[in-house]
């Protein structure tokens, strides 16, 4: 297929700034897209070659990619990093500067979606002692053929700067407008998606073997599952009585959520947002790996301390998460990994099992691992609120940040956020019962102390329904110095030109962002707002929902996508239950 038709896409996606428009374009490419490289084009157009669980880079250094493109473009490197300079992408500098080269048609190899994808591909295979001098001279290969607006896109990609913001969910939804005609077969998709985590899949199977194939898919070993999420609850009353009278409470951990693949002799861990993230815990390998079955297990990992067994809060964590000096964060940081889930045993989904069910065998499955670095979390059933409290002060106690509810009847659920799962934390010091997980989508530039950096963020939550980030805050308190140079250094790659088109807001900024960065906020309370979008019209005619007095807790939270940022729907929900709250206390006062 010619790359021709994947580039006029991108400019188009680019340049709209219409949610519906970019469904629409990718519908087109999808019906233009010959079916079996259709998983090779799902993934292109995400920025990636893989699925993300495949942890799959290009690995090229931008000093070699400068290299690429002045010896296509015939120009020094000075001059393309002066361009650099200017556009502030490569991507642009490379589309400015090969506007000016010749083409050189007689001998050039024609630009094919295959060509570019296997070039790609070697790039990120090729690895070991000059493997940098390969991978340039695999990028010039398809410069020196490359339009500029080729150009442009291929650097874009190879430096991971494609900023088409696109999610999964519009992926799937295109996917079933151009393959069935229908966009309520999503549903199938998605579900197919939910247990192989895998999109280009998904595509392929459905162009290829149509939707009884794609309804057919199962869960596999080392392919991650989205994970099924939890809704808040507001006391233990409400807890209990969103269960059938009965109640499995568990410990509700402060550390990572990992999801463990365990075959005959692999093991791979995916993080909560399914990358694979092995590397980082290899003591929880070695435990796992005494199982005497092949397992995908859930659990939360934290941070223990060996002399008291206590449990430690998340930042300290975080010192695990490194890519070099991973044996001594090992020695100084041990964590244990506390299982609260079994997916699949020996070739069998287990997700349709009740809770009850899985956690039986899920106990009899750690009993034949080795060491105490993997444990089964702990858990008790409760039937009134007094129990839950009880266990809960204990939890609390031990280190936890509060319990999960669970219903012992619920199957696994996949992907979905349900009350088959209860989460009630420890009241927080402020006002509002929980944080907020919010997408970071603009910012206004720094006065004073601040001048050289983003004085404030414009902050949104996610509209499941129309996959648009409305606004619902702007924060500037709570960032220390090292978080302002930090967020200046990590937005940079995301700025884009105008509002993204799945950015929703009355408000106006000097700096736009495509929707990436998940930071964690507090706030006192929220209110109605005239310039937010987040639930425009849903409580007051051109009102929305604002927070009032947030402040950043220092938390990034790059476990989570922007669309696992906190919803609409589950501000809406606090902000009633606030109402609920002050309404409560006015009667009490009265
Ligand atoms: P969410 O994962 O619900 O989007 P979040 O990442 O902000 O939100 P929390 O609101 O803290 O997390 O609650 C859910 C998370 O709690 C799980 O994703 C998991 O990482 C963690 N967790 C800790 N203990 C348990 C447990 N016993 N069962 C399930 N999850 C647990």
């Amino acid at each position: 297929m010619d790359f021709h038709p994947v580039i006029e896409t991108f400019e188009q996606m680019e340049q709209t700034s219409s949610r519906l428009a970019l469904t629409d374009y990718l519908v087109a490419l999808f019906k233009k897209t010959p079916a079996d490289i259709i998983d090779k084009v799902t993934y292109l157009i995400q920025g990636k070659l893989y699925p993300d669980y495949e942890g799959i880079e290009l690995g090229i250094a931008e000093k070699m990619v400068i290299r690429a493109i002045a010896s296509s473009s015939g120009k020094d490197a000075s001059q393309i990093e002066q361009l650099y300079r200017q556009t502030g992408d490569l991507g642009d500098a490379a589309g400015e500067a090969m506007k000016s080269k010749s083409q050189s048609t007689l001998f050039s190899e024609s630009m094919t979606v295959e060509r570019v994808y296997s070039t790609f591909d070697r790039i990120a295979r090729t690895a070991g002692g000059g493997s940098q001098e390969i991978k340039l001279r695999l990028i010039s290969s398809l410069l020196n053929d490359a339009t500029a607006p080729e150009g442009r896109y291929i650097i874009k990609f190879v430096m991971g700067q494609l900023r088409l913001g696109i999610a999964d969910y519009s992926v799937l939804d295109a996917l079933a407008l151009a393959f069935t005609g229908d966009k309520a077969n999503r549903k199938a998709l998605e579900n197919a998606y939910n247990v192989s985590s895998d999109l280009g899949t998904v595509a392929r199977l459905l162009a290829t073997e149509g939707l009884a194939a794609v309804q057919s898919v199962q869960i596999t070993l080392f392919k991650p599952i989205r994970p099924m999420l939890a809704e808040r609850a507001t006391s233990a009353e409400d807890a209990i009585a969103r269960m059938e009278g009965k109640a499995a409470v568990e410990y509700k951990l402060d550390g990572e959520r990992v999801q463990v693949h365990k075959g005959k002799d692999r093991v791979e861990l995916f993080s909560r947002r399914l990358e694979k993230i092995t590397g980082h815990y290899p003591d929880v390998i070695k435990s796992v790996k005494s199982i005497k079955h092949e397992v995908i297990l859930e659990g939360e990992v934290v941070a223990i301390n060996p002399q008291t067994d206590e449990y430690l809060p998340f930042q300290e964590l975080m010192h695990r998460r490194r890519k070099h000096g991973v044996e001594e964060a090992m020695e100084n940081y041990p964590v244990v990994m506390n299982f609260f889930d079994i997916l699949y045993m020996d070739g069998k989904s287990k997700t349709s099992l009740a809770y009850e069910e899985r956690r039986k065998l899920l106990k009899k499955i750690l009993q034949t691992a080795k060491d105490g670095k993997v444990r089964l979390v702990e858990q008790t059933v409760a039937s009134t609120p007094e129990e839950v409290e009880k266990f809960m002060a204990t939890a609390i106690e031990n280190g936890c940040e509060g319990v999960m509810i669970k219903l012992p009847s619920s199957t696994y659920r996949a992907g979905a956020r349900e009350y088959a799962w209860v989460k009630l934390k420890r009241e927080y010091r402020s006002d509002l019962a929980d944080t907020l997980d919010l997408v970071i989508v603009g910012a206004l530039h720094g006065r004073g102390r601040r001048a050289g950096k983003y004085g404030a963020l414009l902050l949104a939550a996610y509209d499941v329904k129309s996959d648009m980030f409305r606004s619902v805050t702007k924060v500037g308190t709570g960032f220390t110095d090292v978080h302002l140079e930090q967020f200046y250094k990590d937005l940079e790659k995301h700025v884009i030109s105008h509002r993204h088109a799945r950015v929703d807001t009355g408000m106006e900024m000097d700096v736009w962002f495509e929707p990436k960065i998940v930071i964690e906020v507090i706030a006192s309370e929220i209110t109605l707002s005239p310039s937010h979008t987040a639930a425009k019209n849903m409580l007051r005619p051109g009102y929305g929902l604002a927070l009032r007095f947030p402040k950043f807790t220092g938390k990034i939270r790059d476990d989570k996508k922007p669309e696992d940022a906190t919803s609409i729907d589950e501000v809406v929900t606090m902000y009633k239950r606030q109402l609920k709250i002050a309404g409560s206390v006015k009667v009490e006062e009265g």
